[in-house]
């Protein structure tokens, strides 16, 4: 079995809007609506659970689940950081080979990246999308003077879904949680732990909607 773990905890303060940025409408329809979309179409996911920040699980039922007949199988209430919410929702999970994790706030993820972060997690255990940094990426040090010039060929800014073999995750989020390690994301989880990630190829078209200006790509991407 495969599930999928879409994440639409958190309150995306980056945005500046009073709203959650999941619920920002892109011609008519909210942000979140495209991403549980994009899953829903998969022939192979089984099942999609959806990650909500307590007082928003009503208006997400009736404003985006039942307004556009949106199945879920499961909602799960979000945690304080993001690791939390993933943490959560892998605790629901028992029969599943793969699950795949997901920021709600991604809605153009595209079936190729869908499908190869499966095939390649079946192969290597855990897999992500990422694309080349389009910018010089450098390291800061003190007092705003750059430290370091890492070679450009070798980053990779990491997308989403990241995708994994169940058991390793679970592990892994188990430990990080037990020992207090923060992360940003689920790759770094499984990493702490020895485990190898294989990187695939993203898009750049999957942008995370985080700040006002995303918005403006995002209306044109739709
Ligand atoms: O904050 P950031 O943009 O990295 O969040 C990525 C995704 O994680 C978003 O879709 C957000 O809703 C989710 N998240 C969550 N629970 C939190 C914080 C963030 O599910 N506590």
């Amino acid at each position: 079995m495969i599930s999928a773990i879409i994440l639409a905890g958190g309150k995306g303060k980056r945005m500046g809007a009073n709203i959650s940025k999941q619920y920002i409408k892109l011609k008519g329809k909210p942000i979140l609506y495209y991403t549980i979309k994009r899953f829903s179409e998969s022939k192979d996911i089984d099942k999609i659970i959806l990650v909500l920040p307590k007082d928003e699980i009503d208006y997400c039922k009736e404003e985006v689940l039942d307004k556009y007949s949106l199945h879920v199988d499961l909602i799960v209430q979000g945690g304080k950081e993001r690791q939390d919410s993933v943490m959560n929702a892998l605790n629901e999970l028992i029969d599943e080979e793969i699950v795949l994790i997901h920021d709600g706030a991604r809605p153009f993820v595209s079936q190729r990246i869908i499908d190869e972060g499966i095939k390649y997690a079946r192969l290597y255990g855990a897999s992500a999308p990422g694309v080349m940094p389009k910018d010089t990426i450098k390291i800061k040090g003190d007092n705003n003077f750059a430290l370091s010039t890492p070679d450009r060929n070798t980053l990779v800014a990491i997308q989403t879904p990241q995708v994994f073999k169940l058991g390793i995750i679970k592990e892994c989020h188990k430990k990080v949680k037990e020992e207090d390690i923060k992360v940003t994301d689920d790759t770094m989880v499984v990493e702490t732990y020895g485990n190898k990630v294989y990187l695939y190829e993203g898009d750049y078209t999957n942008i995370k909607v985080t700040t006002p200006e995303d918005l403006i790509l995002a209306e044109k991407l739709i």
